[in-house]
């Protein structure tokens, strides 16, 4: 009896990656090995499977921030969701559009549905992952209630949703995790002043749910550098041609990694094969513009620039490929432009740009920087303090900035145990370190695990870019290949063994 025609993989995070993860498992085992049984576990304490933090039921204020069509759980299907999207009535999403995330949330979970039935064992484990080990070739997965085996792990968890840089948990009126809309503005009085920490599309979403509550009191938006997400440009059918994975790792081959001005050249060769010109970008990069002027500038300007920046924007799909070559000295130097990368590659729908405009010059929004504290007077008002200004007096404080790539706390202590164990390493710059093609662990001594696998924030140093759902869903295809191909040679090589033993025998 052929011992390995079933292959036992554990999914640690039952997220949107997770889903994903699903359809990449089922497609690489029809592809590479098709009489194979799949047993797949799903550990996540959420009450919301597959939705994660940002697709769950919600507001129709809180929509996606990328065009619907980029959203398939299917890398060699893109037009999955889009079939989705209008076979469930709801066409005018689908494609170049956005949605509400909750909608996709359903198509998510849906999917997941599916893809559960198709395999022939599969379980949704509602507990949170606390460790994970690899003893005798078998993944060791703990929780608090015991330990479960399997052929292979992945972990597919994501990032924090607290975001507290001024210490304000616990304060009356203020709301450190604004998702959902409708819960995080319950009770909230039409006349209050709001104050918002971060100016990002968290922000927006806020703003836009306030704007359809009628919301009458003054709302200002704070942050480090004031910078709102730039206004999106209409899309553009084109595909890249010169900064692509492939010219990355050439010249990564080459020349034993890749320079900051080694990216700056692939951009500005496929800014000239379009036959466009950087400088709009470099406008964008190097201006001294933020909050509302900047964004009345952008609104002003999309169409100027537009083939420029929608090309930058397209870039994002090969950056985690370029950020693993790209030399520590350089990367520390572009860590300084990631607020201005993030305002530029995370942009707002154009309508939702404008809607935010008309608020500003009706006087009722603003977007300041330079924040230093945010405290609590004894009248029980907030206080915060910037330069150039004098104190703002908020009713009421919303934080709706981004912890960057610090993984949800749930994740912590099953980290520390690969790391204790040195069944994985650190990256440097955060995470866990892996195999660029295959998202493999590497242990202490830098071996890549055939068993461990990440996706997602876990792998926030290696790849830098993870704010999409395209990227992580393509990273999963890697996976699901790799751990196909692995499985299949064990078990050429066991049935050769056996081969061998029946000749013998004879
Ligand atoms: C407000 C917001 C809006 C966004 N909008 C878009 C968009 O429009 N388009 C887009 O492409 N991207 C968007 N993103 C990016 C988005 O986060 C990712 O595309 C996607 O949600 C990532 O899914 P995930 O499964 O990797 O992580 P998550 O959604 O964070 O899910 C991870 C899961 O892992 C679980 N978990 C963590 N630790 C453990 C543990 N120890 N054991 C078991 N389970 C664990 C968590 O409970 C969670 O359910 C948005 C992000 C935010 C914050």
């Amino acid at each position: 009896m052929d011992d390995l025609a079933s292959l036992s993989i554990a999914v640690v995070g039952g997220g949107p990656t997770a889903v994903a993860l699903l359809e990449s498992l089922i497609h690489s085992r029809n592809t590479i090995g098709p009489d194979v049984s799949l047993e797949v576990s799903v550990f996540d304490p959420t009450s919301n499977p597959w939705c994660g933090r940002s697709f769950a039921p919600d507001r129709p204020e809180a929509l996606t921030n990328t065009y619907t069509n980029t959203m398939s759980v299917r890398h060699w299907q893109p037009e999955h969701v889009g079939i989705w999207l209008k076979t469930h009535g709801y066409a005018e999403f689908a494609g170049n559009n956005f949605a509400p995330r909750a909608l996709i949330g359903r198509y998510f979970k849906e999917s997941a549905r599916q893809a559960a039935s198709i395999m022939e064992d599969f379980t949704f484990i509602r507990e949170q992952v606390t460790g994970l080990t690899v003893v005798d070739d078998r993944v060791r997965v703990y929780t608090q209630n015991g330990s479960h085996a399997f052929d292979y792990a992945i972990l597919s968890v994501g990032s924090s949703d607290r975001f507290d840089p001024y210490g304000l948990e616990g304060q009356e009126s203020f709301c450190i995790r604004p998702y959902p809309l409708k819960d995080a503005l319950a009770g909230v009085d039409l006349d209050e002043h709001i104050g918002i920490i971060g100016t990002g599309l968290t922000a927006v979403d806020l703003v836009m749910a306030l704007k359809a509550d009628k919301h009458r009191g003054r709302i200002t938006l704070f942050s480090r550098n004031g910078l709102l997400p730039a206004v999106r440009p209409p899309s553009l059918n084109y595909e890249l041609q010169r900064f692509t994975v492939k010219a990355i790792e050439e010249r990564a081959a080459v020349k034993g990694g890749l320079t900051l001005a080694d990216l700056v050249h692939l951009v500005h060769e496929e800014l000239d094969q379009a036959c466009t010109s950087p400088e709009p970008i470099k406008d964008e990069i190097f201006s001294t513009r933020y909050g509302i002027d900047r964004l009345r500038h952008q609104l002003m300007h999309i169409d100027d620039g537009r083939v420029a920046y929608a090309i930058l924007i397209k870039t994002l799909l090969v950056l985690q490929d370029a950020w693993y070559f790209l030399n520590p000295a350089d990367k520390a130097r572009v860590a300084g432009f990631r607020h201005i990368y993030c305002s530029l590659c995370c942009p707002m729908p154009r309508t939702r740009a404008a809607q935010i405009l008309d608020l500003a010059e009706a006087g009722q929004l603003e977007v300041v920087r330079g924040v230093s504290s945010v405290t609590k007077d004894e009248g029980g008002q907030f206080v915060a303090v910037a330069a150039d200004h004098p104190p703002f007096h908020f009713d009421r404080v919303f934080s709706a900035g981004s912890s960057g790539n610090e993984p949800d706390r749930k994740a912590i202590p099953l980290v520390d145990t690969l790391l204790r164990s040195g069944e994985g390493r650190a990256h440097p710059f955060g995470g866990l370190d892996i195999e660029r093609t295959t998202s493999r662990l590497l242990d202490v001594n830098g071996r890549p695990q055939p068993r461990l696998y990440a996706v997602g924030t876990m792998t926030s140093g290696a790849f830098q870019v993870l704010n999409g759902y395209i990227v992580l869903m393509r990273r999963t295809a890697h996976i699901a290949d790799t751990i196909l191909q692995h499985h299949q040679e064990r078990r050429n090589r066991s049935s050769g063994h056996r081969a061998g033993d029946v000749v013998e025998n004879a």
